[in-house]
């Protein structure tokens, strides 16, 4: 399959990443996502401005999950921060909304890309967001959440996170983490196990009633690394229904380039089979991107590689995105009016 053929089958399928950090800059820095911004130079500083509308097209990806960041160490105004990256995405899809529009579903994720319209989700990253009150994944999910990751890289009400200020593996969610996986599962908030400490993994898993996600993550299979998750973490979100999102960042993936990235999606379905891998590139979060994946127009050309390793169209749909809509159909948001 070479790269016009990848670039094809991604028309078959709607392509969705999990996490990408595009919000903050449309937030704080005018970053307008309707325009085609230059690939960033290979080999060049290339932290940020890897994601428009554009270049998705190009790429053939037909939905992203942003993640709303907020400051990851104990500050106030979390929510206010959410709130107002949420509002840039409001203003985008209102200024354009031939090109990017809110989905909720999966239905929403198919029905936007029949269109050829970009379908826009949310999800939070960091449960510092809540701010101690739970009342606030209620108004985050009227906004369109659909995701929290409970840790970012800070101790936060709800628990400990696996590298950063507090950081304790053995330490898992706090009573108020707990109530709030409860709450989010009411509510069909996805819970983002991407940050957490391994003991928090664990009692979310136990809690949880529906399938989980880990956004963006490397794995351990491969490369040692204190952001990565084991074999044992891969088998129990397959267990549980859910699905992993495998990152870009090159600094997680013990290997530079693209291969890389296959290597570590390859390695969970060794481990954990064809229906738990998914993108998750951490693309503007302050990264630098695996080589041949400088942007996500470059996407098909992950396709055509995982291709080469032996997997055919059906495993390619799945890991692209089939696996992600699964989970997002299987979390479904309560309506308002269920939850009043
Ligand atoms: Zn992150």
């Amino acid at each position: 399959m070479d790269v016009s053929e990848a670039r094809a089958l991604h028309d078959d399928v709607p392509v969705i990443d999990l996490h990408a950090d595009t919000p903050k800059l449309m937030h704080r820095m005018d970053y307008d996502i309707a325009e085609h911004h230059e690939r960033p130079m290979p080999r060049r500083i290339n932290y940020l401005g890897h994601v428009d509308l554009p270049r998705m097209r190009e790429g053939g990806v037909a939905a992203q999950i942003f993640g709303m960041w907020t400051w990851p160490y104990p500050r106030r105004g979390c929510a206010a921060s959410v709130h107002g990256q949420l509002d840039a995405l409001d203003e985008a899809v209102r200024r354009h909304p031939d090109q990017i529009t809110w989905a909720i579903t999966d239905r929403d994720i198919r029905a936007a890309q029949r269109r050829g319209a970009i379908a826009c989700l949310a999800g939070i990253e960091g449960g510092q967001a809540l701010e101690g009150d739970l009342d606030n994944i209620a108004r985050f999910a009227a906004r369109g959440v659909r995701y929290i990751g409970l840790l970012h890289f800070s101790a936060n009400q709800l628990g400990y996170p696996a590298y950063g200020l507090g950081a304790d593996s053995t330490r898992g969610l706090t009573d108020l983490g707990k109530e709030c996986i409860r709450e989010m599962n009411r509510l069909g908030v996805v819970v983002d196990l991407a940050h957490i400490s391994r003991q928090g993994f664990y009692d979310a898993l136990e809690i949880s009633r529906a399938p989980v996600m880990v956004s963006h993550t490397g794995v351990l299979g491969v490369h040692q690394h204190w952001r990565n998750i084991d074999d044992q973490q891969l088998r129990a979100v397959a267990e549980k229904g859910g699905c992993v999102g495998v990152i870009f960042a090159r600094r997680f993936l013990g290997g530079k380039s693209i291969e890389a990235v296959v290597d570590h999606i390859m390695h969970i379905i060794d481990v954990a089979g064809v229906d738990v891998p998914a993108l998750g590139s951490d693309f503007d979060g302050f990264v630098v991107p695996s080589y041949g994946l400088e942007d996500v127009s470059m996407m098909p050309h992950l396709t055509a590689r995982l291709a080469a390793r032996g997997l055919g169209p059906d495993v390619l749909k799945k890991i692209l995105g089939e696996n992600a809509l699964r989970v997002l159909r299987d979390v479904s948001p309560t309506r308002a009016a269920d939850v009043s």
